[in-house]
């Protein structure tokens, strides 16, 4: 039941899409761990179409609240520069408008500006750019040649040919520009902490360190291994464990 004693909110309801007020079932604040800054978390119902979503609204911050459930399914995370997270907000709004080539057009502006996050200069090609940040380690020849086909598709949306572009094409270069922003900003970061974190733990007297994969296939690596070491250099270390 909702709780009278709240007002309701003005939200646009991302379930059917109108301006709609919103009556607050319940809310609670709750301390940001990471950041120290308390937030509020509201239980909301959309008054036209009844459907239910969960707000979150920071306290010191005039920005307008951020539905976190039910979950977009393209959140960004955090860990990716604002600025970048903003270029791939306006591809999806041109997604969503059904403004195809002007999506990859977007998308093509997320590479430019990923390239120069990564200090490769603007005054190269992207396409010169790009070869720059696989010679910086930052990108593998895959993403590369991922990279290059959302620049290529960029140049279709870009200029005046008969060229055109799909929704598929446009649905397909926001899903693998993301990717590749989460296999950078996040997943590397992620596995560098959990590298640092594994080499902590590590004692002289464990020779050998032991891994569990997802896939339930047991790896023996030897403790002098290095975690730096590409993982394709460690086919010949694989065994399997008994049990
Ligand atoms: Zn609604």
């Amino acid at each position: 039941m909702p709780d009278s004693s709240l007002p309701p909110l003005a939200v646009v309801c991302r379930a059917c899409g109108y301006p709609s007020a919103a009556s607050v079932a319940g809310k609670i604040t709750v301390e940001d761990e990471e950041e120290g800054v308390p937030f509020e978390l509201s239980l909301i119902q959309c008054e036209h179409c009844e459907s239910p979503s969960l707000i979150r609204q920071d306290e010191a911050s005039e920005a307008a609240p951020v539905e976190v459930w039910p979950t977009s399914p393209r959140t960004l995370h955090a860990a990716i520069p604002q600025n970048i997270r903003e270029g791939v907000t306006e591809a999806r709004k041109c997604f969503e408008a059904g403004a195809f080539l002007a999506t990859t057009v977007m998308v093509r502006r997320v590479l430019e500006g990923f390239s120069a996050d990564h200090g490769v200069s603007h005054k190269k090609t992207l396409h010169r750019a790009l070869q720059e940040l696989v010679e910086c380690d930052v990108i593998d020849a895959r993403l590369l040649e991922w990279a290059d086909g959302l620049r290529l598709l960029g140049n279709v949306g870009a200029h005046f040919t008969d060229e055109m572009v799909t929704k598929q094409d446009a649905s397909d270069a926001l899903d693998l520009i993301e990717a590749m922003l989460d296999y950078v900003y996040v997943f590397s970061a992620k596995f560098e902490q959990f590298k640092a974190r594994r080499d902590e733990q590590a004692t002289p007297k464990s020779r050998r360190l032991t891994r569990k994969l997802n896939s339930g296939t047991y790896l023996v690596v030897p403790a002098s291994a290095s975690w730096n070491r590409d993982l394709s250099c460690q086919t010949s270390d694989v065994r399997p464990m008994p049990g």
